[in-house]
């Protein structure tokens, strides 16, 4: 996310964004390079005419290049400005090591990284600790050798992301999932048990609905029959209630209109 104000940002908000930066930037010059050796091609092949139209791709290719330097610009300055701070990376291969520069005299310019922005500006026995046996022994000569036994804790981006992902699709799940107040299964006798909170609210309106026409037709005859719809109707409001920390009445109250609509709708 773009930083408004570099000088109140952490230094993990500020490498993230340089990150992103950074990969857009590679992005495109990476299509720069291809698109001008394809018009270097054109030409010499005395096809000029083609090579023209590619020029506004490359153009625009420029265009982000200095749009990332320029939006990097502040967020340099502003590591010159507080002297800097711990940055880590990770080589990603596997069994990858955890530098502190990608300048290590280890690695070489081929060496793909992952930049690990999220241990940006963190105390460096803290990162030599969660990197155990994968720390740099040139990057971090005096990491203790019972770290360095140690399996490695540091997530990459990727699996941060992934995890990000799970957390939010298992909140979603929650937000749409009901249970009984102890958080045991919701069982009903007329519709099982329920799962959702859209199921819960449909069957709490059709159980009060069916209950009143069976009273309508003959309460002797449904007495039974009665007493389980509407004690359906009960576990499924006390449920939700529970979930929302409401109390029934104020539940019950605010669901009545909804089950007299239904009663017309289905019974009258
Ligand atoms: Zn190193």
């Amino acid at each position: 996310m773009p930083i408004d104000d570099p000088t109140t940002a952490t230094p993990s908000e500020i490498d993230e964004e340089l990150a992103r930066l950074g990969i857009e930037h590679a992005k495109a010059t990476d299509t720069v390079n291809g698109l001008t050796a394809r018009v270097h091609r054109l030409v010499n092949d005395g096809m000029a005419e083609y090579a023209t139209e590619l020029q506004p791709r490359i153009e625009q290719a420029r265009q982000t290049i200095a749009e990332c330097e320029a939006a990097a610009r502040p967020l340099d300055a502003e590591f010159e400005r507080r002297g800097g701070w711990t940055r880590a990376w990770l080589v990603l291969n596997t069994g990858g090591h955890v530098h502190r520069t990608m300048e290590c005299r280890t690695c070489f310019p081929s060496t793909r990284f992952a930049w690990l922005t999220q241990l940006s500006g963190h105390d460096e026995t803290e990162i030599v600790e969660q990197a155990g046996k994968a720390a740099c022994t040139e990057c971090y000569p005096s990491a203790p050798v019972d770290i360095r036994n140690q399996p490695r804790r540091i997530k990459t981006p990727e699996q941060l992301a992934r995890e990000a992902e799970k957390a939010e699709r298992a909140k979603a799940k929650a937000a749409k999932a009901i249970t009984a107040p102890d958080g045991t299964p919701l069982r009903t006798k007329g519709y099982g048990q329920i799962d959702t909170e859209f199921t819960a609210r449909r069957s709490y309106l059709d159980a009060l609905a069916y209950a009143r026409y069976l009273t309508r037709a003959s309460i002797a005859h449904h007495r039974d029959t009665i007493a389980e719809y509407r004690e359906d109707a009960q576990l499924i409001l006390a449920a939700l209630a529970a979930k929302h920390g409401r109390t029934e009445d104020d539940l019950r109250a605010e669901l009545a209109p909804k089950v007299e609509a239904r009663w017309k709708r289905e019974y009258k």
